[in-house]
């Protein structure tokens, strides 16, 4: 067997708990069409899952970050198309580590007026925060294990699994970026995610 890779968060355990959090969502923006920004890349999947647990009205937006230094510095790439000014944004992340980019986002996004702002992260790797951010909601709490899948990569890569996998040796990957065999990933539940 492989231990390098672990699948840690099964695919069925990923959409119970996205529908969960989709029907929270929903209740707390009743009454209200919130503007759901997904951060580009890593979003897709799980913002794909989590507007269609959420039946109100909306609009789906996309952004993406540039990131350049050590600190967490970044400055939009791609942009909405829609003014945020006077909205109730959402965020949709995949995955807050420090915290760096989502507390320079959310300021970025605070400086265009909105009604409101509220992030949802799927993952959230409390251990590794550096900088106090608000997470309104979240999907899992995470430790200090690197992962891949559901719309995380490496190197480009493994963005389309299914489900969430902790990678327990980078040197692997470092060595060999492609060494996930993605066609023969199998299933079962892991650690850590609770
Ligand atoms: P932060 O600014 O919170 O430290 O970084 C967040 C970004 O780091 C995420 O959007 C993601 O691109 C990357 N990242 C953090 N942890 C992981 C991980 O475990 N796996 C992958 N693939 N990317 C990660």
């Amino acid at each position: 067997m492989n231990e390098t890779f672990v699948e840690v968060v099964a695919e069925s355990r990923l959409m119970r708990r996205i529908a969960e959090l989709g029907k929270e969502i929903s209740a707390d923006y009743a009454g209200r069409r919130p503007v759901v920004l997904g951060v580009l890349n890593g979003c897709l999947p799980f913002i794909a899952d989590l507007v269609r647990s959420m039946p109100g009205p909306m609009e789906i937006e996309f952004l993406s970050l540039t990131r350049f230094g050590e600190e967490g510095r970044v400055s939009i790439a791609m942009d909405t198309t829609t003014p945020l000014q006077g909205r109730h944004v959402l965020i949709v992340e995949d995955i807050v580590d420090t915290g760096l980019t989502l507390a320079s986002l959310r300021r970025m996004i605070e400086i265009r007026d909105p009604a409101s702002v509220a992030t949802v992260a799927l993952l959230d790797k409390v251990p590794r925060r550096i900088i106090e951010i608000p997470i309104e909601y979240r999907g899992f709490e995470i430790g200090d294990e690197f992962l891949l899948g559901y719309g995380l990569d490496w190197e480009g890569q493994y963005r389309n699994l299914r489900s969430l996998w902790a990678v327990t040796d980078l040197s692997v990957l470092k060595r060999d970026p492609y060494a996930l065999n993605q066609e023969t990933a199998t299933t079962g539940e892991g650690f850590g995610a609770r």
